[in-house]
């Protein structure tokens, strides 16, 4: 008498079917054509939240521009962000190129092979790191994502949660206990395969599943309810202004970009300007402004960093959804205020009046320039000091309902230890995981910087690396031009 248990015996069963299905109908992948750990590499990291079609094009322009981990890690970063604009994520694309760089220094070029040292590097967490060993080195580790814990938990009629870390931690372990001796690199591509065709989140195709057969989800009729995943919450609208500003002059045909400071969301990546509606820490403030209201809160908001401008009409809305937030544009065509008519402008005004002090208006050359008050001109403005740095010094006085002392200073014992290297990222990460982050106002987060402005015409679109959003706003008012 065998004294294989009825557990034991649906494990083997899935993991033979499961590989005799994969050998028969795997997919033609271009990641699938070498082991080449880089290539697997960078395939596992552009798959993270994103589509296999999607990705195909974007890896195979990659590996043809940066064949090597040294030419990534040469390379400069606004060629790697610029190939990867339209994927979203760039914190992705930045991690990537830390890691080449490290994997150059501490490993010649070659992508480790160990757990210890492929997991030292940046960006690479337990997945990325068990799908890199075992898909190229064949080492007997598991690779295990949300799709992998979907099929698993169908397949044992699991009813953990798989938004809970201890139930990714057991998954690993049943998943490693699968892999058959020999063959971690095909069982792993496996397992995915069938969550990616098979097993898919919505409507899973039982009928035409390898392991149906001992499929205890499908048996107790469970497939459909299972995993069970707590939801997590929902982004946090934010209501936002968007310049498009056309020049004028010199800078006919042309419109005003930005760069996103060097840390936190979308860093160092090119965006039009624009700002917060209304500073509220209220999810969703500033919806309700009114068409006038909203230009001189994008004019004063884009002259207190130097830019001046004219505001026309409004245009259009965008939307574009982050894992914590949401942004609602509403864009603005607007015209850039010329600086020599501002100045002579000014000097008429000047001498026009007596009382001239702060308040200069062009109005009697310029009616529809909205100005309010002594101001530094783009190009010539100081830095100012940033909500950023005032709360790095302490100086910032933060009254916030909802946030807690405890976490305003955890926030603050984070940006101190942090404020040379990922200062946003960390304030974000802190204030996230103390759910105090929809009370932060967004001039902590991204806002209160001096930006490095550029004008550029649809050509010079080529030469800058940006957020899906901004490109298709881009792309629609050259079309259109
Ligand atoms: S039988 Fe259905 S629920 Fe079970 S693993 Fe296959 S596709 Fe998923």
């Amino acid at each position: 008498m065998s004294n294989i248990t009825a557990e034991q015996e649906a494990k083997r069963y899935f993991s033979r079917e499961l590989l005799a299905w994969y050998d028969e109908h795997k997919r033609d992948l271009p990641w699938r054509r070498s082991r080449n750990p880089y290539h697997i590499w960078i395939s596992e990291i552009m798959l993270q939240q994103t589509r296999v079609d999607t990705v195909i094009p974007y890896f195979l322009r990659f590996v043809e521009k940066f064949p090597t981990v040294e030419i990534l890690a040469n390379a400069p970063e606004e060629e790697v962000l610029k190939c990867w604009e339209g994927l979203g994520y760039y914190s992705r694309a930045r991690n990537i190129q830390s890691a080449a760089k490290q994997v150059v220094e501490r490993h010649g070029g070659i992508v480790p092979d160990t757990p210890e040292e492929i997991s030292a590097l940046k960006g690479i967490g337990p997945y990325t790191a068990g799908a890199v060993l075992s898909i190229a080195y064949n080492v007997p580790v598991p690779a295990v994502d949300g799709n992998v814990m979907r099929v698993l938990s169908r397949y044992f009629c699991l009813e953990d949660d798989i938004a809970k870390n201890p139930t990714r931690i057991k998954m690993e372990k049943l998943a490693g206990e699968l892999i058959p001796a020999g063959r971690a690199s095909d069982f792993n591509q496996a397992l995915m395969e069938l969550g990616a065709l098979i097993c898919t989140p919505k409507s899973p195709h039982c009928l035409t599943c390898p392991v149906m057969k001992h499929c205890k989800g499908r048996i107790n009729g469970m497939e459909e309810q299972l995993p069970i995943k707590t939801k997590a919450k929902p982004p946090r609208p934010e209501h936002r202004l968007l310049a498009v500003i056309e020049g004028e002059g010199e800078h006919a045909g042309k419109v005003l970009i930005r760069q996103r400071p060097a840390t936190g969301l979308l860093a160092r990546m090119w965006e039009l300007p624009h700002v917060i509606a209304e500073e509220s820490k209220k999810a969703g403030a500033g919806a309700g402004l009114s068409e006038e209201a909203a230009m001189q809160r994008l004019s004063q908001a884009l002259h207190n960093e130097g830019v001046d401008i004219r505001p026309g009409e409004a245009w259009m809305t965008a939307e574009h959804t982050f894992s914590h937030i949401q942004w609602y544009m509403r864009v603005f065509l607007c015209t850039e205020v010329n600086a020599s008519a501002e100045q002579a402008a000014s000097t008429a005004a000047e001498n026009a009046s007596a009382n001239t002090n702060a308040d200069v208006s062009v109005k009697d050359t310029d009616p529809s320039a909205i100005h309010t008050d002594a101001k530094p001109s783009r190009g010539t403005r100081q830095p100012q000091v940033s909500k950023m740095q005032e709360l790095e010094q302490g100086t910032l006085d933060i009254k916030l309902s909802g946030t807690t002392p405890e976490s305003l200073e955890n926030i603050r014992q984070q940006l101190a230890v942090s404020a040379a290297t990922d200062t946003m990222d960390k304030i974000s990460h802190v204030a996230e995981q103390q759910e105090a982050y929809a009370a932060v106002p967004s001039t902590l987060l991204g806002e209160a910087f001096d930006y490095d402005y550029r004008w550029i015409s649809r050509e010079d679109m080529e030469k800058y690396a940006f957020p899906n959003l901004f490109l298709k706003i881009l792309q629609q008012y050259f079309n259109e031009k």
